[in-house]
């Protein structure tokens, strides 16, 4: 859903403060490693039984996962929960239920992948149901609209947080073949945000990936904005026809939800997002096929 996207340095004049010094480099590389050596020390404490069987009640996916990886997003999901802030708003009360939720479907995204856990991510604030926020919404050139409009999540490059409405995350569990999952969808926007930057691009590998990746979603992205003026009925929410970001969202959405329809209809986005994400959801998927 909605992201804020503050100016921001062209690349090209942007240099990460830390090459200031040999020093400063020295005491980053001391903190990386005490930080890996205390994730390593979360993943490996005993996961709590009630924190299993929420997790089984609640995310329908988890199910269908091989054991080795629901090994693994168990241990991603203590080090995810030691490491970030939840907040109730409205009066809702943060319970291990919320928390495990969220977590069990944000780790999802960070399966078979070297992972910093959402490093620009500090605070999720939970909301009990969907919620009003101020907009400004550009009409034309020159003509802004503000208003109130109902959301049901939202992030931002420099916000630091990730807002959520319990009862969209509570059913985007429960339907993990529905197309709609808030949680994938604002922590992909965070994935984005690991480059420092909020334009569809995560971090990618090499670049030879880069130039694969650039094409593939221009051209997507391009056929996303075509279908939705005209009207055309897509499998990609045309939510994605708003931004580069919002369509590296969406698609993320379908590429778990939807994995079988999207190999089919959009095979290249498929090859790109199961290669970042390095795992095929087609194997766990619950999405109903033509073959069931
Ligand atoms: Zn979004």
């Amino acid at each position: 859903m909605a992201v804020s996207s503050p100016p921001f340095p062209k690349r090209a004049d942007w240099k990460p403060p830390f090459l200031a010094s040999p020093r400063r480099l020295d005491c980053l590389v001391i903190f990386g490693l005490l930080k890996q050596r205390k994730r390593r020390r979360l993943q490996s404490r005993p996961f709590p039984k009630e924190w299993l069987e929420a997790i089984k009640r609640n995310v329908a996916f988890f199910h269908r996962l091989a054991a080795g990886d629901q090994a693994e997003i168990l241990r991603h999901i203590q080090a995810f929960l030691a490491e970030k802030r939840f907040e109730g708003c409205d009066g809702l009360e943060i319970t291990d239920e919320i928390r495990l939720t969220i977590a069990a479907q944000a780790c999802l995204l960070l399966l078979h992948r070297k992972t910093d856990y959402f490093p620009r991510l500090l605070t999720i604030l939970v909301y009990p149901s969907a919620y009003m926020a101020e907009e400004k919404r550009q009409l034309q050139e020159h003509v802004w609209e503000e208003g109130k409009t109902t959301r049901l999540g939202e992030t931002g490059r420099l916000l630091g947080s990730v807002v959520l409405a319990w009862d969209a995350v509570r059913s985007g569990a429960a339907d993990a073949a529905d197309g709609k999952n808030v949680v994938l969808h604002e922590f992909a926007h965070q994935l984005d945000f690991e480059n420092f930057a909020a334009d569809g691009v995560p971090a990618l590998a090499s670049g030879e990936q880069q130039i694969s990746w650039h094409k593939v979603m221009q051209s997507e992205f391009a056929s996303l904005r075509a279908a939705d003026e005209s009207g055309i009925p897509t499998l990609l929410n045309t939510y994605g026809a708003t931004d580069p970001a919002e369509f590296f969202a969406v698609s993320v959405e379908a590429f778990f939800e939807q994995p079988h329809a999207l190999r089919v209809r959009h095979p290249k986005l498929y090859a790109e997002l199961r290669s970042y994400f390095n795992q095929d959801p087609t194997e766990y998927s619950s999405e109903r096929t033509t073959c069931d």
